[in-house]
């Protein structure tokens, strides 16, 4: 594990910390999870180190069907492709979001529609879910952020009226509940993130989630290129063949290896960084009293993985000032998202210059993350909360 603190001794002015934002919790466990991957010698996908992982990720979080991908945006790639969209098809999903998600629309052949958040957790607003819903909507797709579940009752209730599925978006929601069901297993599939930026890393990474069986095999045959190899495995078949539009969406062993690691950390992770989380709400509570920032809401339906700390400050110029004095004290604290429907592809190609999000938009731009992973040392928490204090004295 890298230790970047900074050691400088005797000095009584505190030298300027180099504080990211995130970092991959690496340690020695990952390194002879790999070795033995290497070892073994099977190094391309869904061998028994994938079979493992998928079926400890299955257990731990009560999700029938789990399969590891080469990324969450792949994940949501198969997903879209699941729902067979032609020209016109549309997907409501929030502009407030990575952009993974409208691009696997798009890549699925339907064209995304973007709705409103909530200004408490920064997740679809049932009511635009509403207003959004046309003769042409063929699935819904939910984003959970920070580790903060999406109102899903809400989601799933319009979502039956309509008989339209529902595609969540968990790439930052693994270990994190919604009225005690596990985020990625609720709607009709889920994706998952293993990014180094996530809780849970393999570098890159991602898993296809679903509880439908007919869904489930067919994600089997999507991830093998379109053929039914995994039936052919499981003597379902004399041979195996090309059957159905595909691509290559298999995790390594080796990435699976790394998984495996992280997995025996993840009460490690999870406990440090809910303490994380804990010391902010409890060093911020007064500039949040003063009117200088708004604290992250956690709804009580909610069990958060504390996946982004995020504090909202009044405006965009104020959040861009505590930002950059953030940084010039070696803080990584930074912006999240630019909403897609003022992105310059959706713009040019969606014709969603008009579109007014207020509740997007001032959440964006009041938006500022701070610092928070398992290795960050109270001391650091305490210089950020700090930091933050003058900034805004
Ligand atoms: C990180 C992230 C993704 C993309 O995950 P990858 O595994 O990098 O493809 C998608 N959606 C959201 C909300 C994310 O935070």
């Amino acid at each position: 594990m890298t230790n970047e603190k900074n050691h400088t001794k005797n000095s009584s002015a505190p030298a300027a910390k180099n504080i990211s934002l995130n970092k991959p919790f690496v340690d020695e466990r990952i390194i002879d999870e790999v070795r033995s991957v290497l070892a073994a010698g099977k190094l391309s996908g869904d061998g028994s180190v994938c079979r493992s992982v998928e079926r400890q990720i299955s257990g731990l979080f009560s999700l029938k069907h789990v399969l590891l991908t080469t990324s969450c945006t792949h994940a949501l790639e198969m997903a879209m492709m699941m729902l067979d969209l032609q020209p016109g098809d549309e997907v409501i999903t929030p502009s407030f979001t990575f952009v993974s998600g409208a691009n696997a629309i798009l890549r699925g052949g339907g064209k995304p529609v973007f709705c409103e958040i909530t200004g408490d957790t920064f997740t679809m607003d049932v009511r635009d879910l509403e207003r959004c819903i046309s003769p042409r909507t063929k699935a819904i797709a939910p984003v959970h952020y920070a580790g903060v579940a999406a109102d899903m009752d809400a989601v799933l209730e319009i979502a039956r009226k309509h008989k339209l599925p529902v595609i969540e978006d968990a790439a930052q929601g693994m270990n994190a509940l919604y009225k005690g069901k596990f985020l990625g297993g609720i709607g009709d599939a889920g994706a998952y993130s293993f990014h180094d930026t996530k809780n849970y890393v393999s570098g890159e990474g991602g898993a296809f989630i679903t509880n439908t069986e007919a869904l489930a095999r067919r994600a089997e045959i999507i991830r093998e290129k379109g053929t039914n190899r995994e039936n052919f495995l499981r003597g379902e078949v004399d041979k195996y063949t090309w059957v159905d539009v595909g691509s290559s969406y298999i995790l390594s062993e080796i990435l699976a290896g790394v998984l495996r690691a992280q997995l025996k950390d993840i009460d490690v992770i999870q406990t440090r960084r809910e303490r994380i989380h804990g010391i902010y709400m409890e060093g911020l509570r007064d500039l949040e009293r003063r009117e200088k920032l708004r604290l992250p809401i956690i709804p009580a339906y909610s069990r958060s993985n504390y996946h982004i700390f995020a504090i909202l400050l009044p405006s965009e110029g104020e959040r861009n000032r505590v930002m950059r004095e953030m940084k010039t004290r070696g803080i990584g604290a930074t912006f999240h998202y630019i909403p897609l429907h003022s992105s310059p592809y959706a713009v040019s190609h969606l014709g969603t210059e008009g579109l007014a999000l207020p509740v997007t938009d001032s959440v964006a731009g009041g938006l500022l993350r701070l610092p928070i992973y398992p290795q960050l040392a109270d001391e650091d928490v305490a210089y950020v909360i700090d930091a933050l204090h003058s900034a805004l004295a």
